[in-house]
């Protein structure tokens, strides 16, 4: 049953989710391609109508159910991303939906679910004092009421759905040398990395995750499942642990990433700041982890020259409270090496 999505589920997903999340735009970035010495690239996640790629997987899980199993509805647990965007699938297809958040979900992100109930038979629970107790609690609500549990990114229709952003990447630039993926579960690297290393297998892919409590590198590093301590980081939408019966993206990072890296605290918020001043771009700091790595990867200091020409930039999502991103605005950042 749970079998590794191909290519094909991939393509299949890409027709499914059409008119649910928006096909965004891979925008040339000049201040990072005139930094780095190549041509960079930002795909610009943050357009779709709930700020993040998630509600690519949950268009095309929910789109999958069948009218009955659509009619019992869904449960999801998340951060918030996946929450929001499966809230606003199940609102605008009228199918019922429990978004479960733990107490450390940020305020803000509580909101962004909450403003899809209105009038629609979404609910919000809140859960658990963090991710690893609200999941068991999800999955036994589903199974009590009868509902389809949405995982936020072990499940091949969520995974698939996640890789279609790799299609519109390597249609709009083809020329393609490298990929930069912001990396927590890793439902969206498996998708996108299978994708693209069917596609064009030369592609460089990476992952990147926050310095503290990277469970999907450090697993892979170790070559098992590793518990993590969950730190509290400017990207909050990359903490969260793997669990022990992790059943698919695990085995697909360590088949389809080249590397995984991580940054640091002042490097995300300097990724953050980048964005908003150069780019004209709100990213979270799960977001901006990516534009983070290349930013302090100089030229000529190694690990940038092995990116060649072209490098695409997921930018993956916008979901940050004003107050933290008025804060990141206003320091007087020069950025961070290290
Ligand atoms: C969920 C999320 C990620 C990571 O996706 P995974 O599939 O869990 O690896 C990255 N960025 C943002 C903004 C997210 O919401």
């Amino acid at each position: 049953m749970m079998q590794q999505p191909t290519l094909d589920d991939v393509r299949a997903a890409r027709r499914r989710i059409a008119g649910l999340a928006i096909e965004t735009p891979l925008r040339p970035s000049p201040s990072l391609s005139k930094r780095l010495g190549r041509r960079v690239f930002l795909k610009l996640e943050t357009m779709q109508p709930t700020g993040a790629f998630k509600l690519r997987g949950a268009a095309n899980f929910i789109r999958r159910l069948s009218p009955e199993q659509a009619r019992a509805g869904v449960v999801a647990q998340s951060s918030g991303n996946h929450g929001r965007a499966v809230a606003y699938v199940a609102a605008e297809l009228g199918i019922p939906a429990v978004i479960c958040l733990s107490a450390q979900v940020p305020p803000s992100k509580v909101e962004g679910v909450r403003q899809f109930c209105d009038g629609t038979a979404v609910e919000v629970m809140i859960e658990g004092a963090d991710e690893m107790e609200t999941l068991p609690f999800a999955i036994d609500l589903a199974e009590r009421r009868g509902m389809s549990f949405i995982h936020p990114f072990d499940h091949p229709d969520v995974i698939a759905g996640q890789g279609t952003l790799a299609l519109e990447v390597l249609e709009a630039c083809p020329e393609i040398d490298t990929l930069v993926i912001p990396l927590s579960g890793g439902g969206l690297a498996a998708g996108a990395a299978m994708a693209t290393k069917a596609i064009k297998p030369s592609v460089r892919t990476i992952g990147v995750s926050q310095a503290e409590g990277a469970a999907m590198h450090l697993s892979l590093q170790a070559g098992k499942i590793v518990a993590v301590e969950e730190a509290p980081s400017l990207a909050d939408a990359l903490t969260g642990g793997i669990s022990a019966d992790n059943r698919l993206t695990v085995a697909m990072c360590k088949a389809w990433l080249d590397e995984t890296r991580t940054v640091d605290e002042d490097q995300i918020a300097a990724g953050m700041h980048h964005a908003l001043r150069s780019e004209r771009l709100v990213l979270e700091g799960g977001g901006a982890v990516g534009i983070a790595l290349a930013l302090r990867s100089e030229p000529g200091g190694g690990e940038v020259d092995r990116w060649g020409k072209n490098v695409a930039i997921l930018c993956t999502g916008d979901n940050v409270g004003l107050d933290r991103l008025i804060e990141i605005a206003q320091a007087e950042r020069t950025v961070t090496i290290g």
